[in-house]
């Protein structure tokens, strides 16, 4: 597992577009609530296409879930990972990573090994990191 090989004293890092959680995103990995869903309806019909009922990320033509997101876009040099929508992307999408055990599901490249060595403290970490993009998420840690 990748994580045996991260340098043991650097901590987490930042997000680096790596798109793993966005790669697990489809097959109705992913939920959004009645009022995105409802302010999709009206600004961005070209998003809501792709609603069905309270499914998100489902394919017009079939019904099924898109086996991924749809909105997951590689650069030019397929270096990285982003967000076609990224300004009008899901709540679930703007609040991960939640928790440590989310990243390690998902492989999430901010882990660092010394990260697994002290869970609370990560958790307090990664609480700081995603301060002005949710609310926190340590009290479980
Ligand atoms: S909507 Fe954007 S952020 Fe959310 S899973 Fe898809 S590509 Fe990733
Ligand atoms: S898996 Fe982690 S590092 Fe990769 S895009 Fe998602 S949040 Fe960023």
């Amino acid at each position: 597992m990748g994580a045996l090989f991260f340098p043991l004293f650097s901590s987490m890092k930042l997000c680096n577009s790596c798109g793993k959680c966005c790669e697990k995103a489809g097959n109705g990995g992913l939920s959004a609530s009645a009022e995105e869903i409802d302010w999709w309806e009206i600004h961005r019909p070209d998003i809501f296409r792709y609603v069905d009922g309270n499914r998100i990320w489902v394919d017009p033509e079939t019904s099924e879930y898109f086996p991924r997101c749809p909105w997951l876009r590689s650069s030019d040099d397929s270096s990285s990972l982003s967000c076609d929508i990224y300004h009008d992307r899901p709540e679930e999408c703007r609040h991960y990573p939640i928790d440590i055990d989310q990243m390690l599901r998902d492989e999430c490249e901010m882990l660092e090994r010394r990260d697994l060595l002290d869970l609370k403290r990560a958790q307090r970490k990664l609480d700081q990191i995603m301060i002005d993009s949710r609310p926190l998420a340590g009290d479980g840690y």
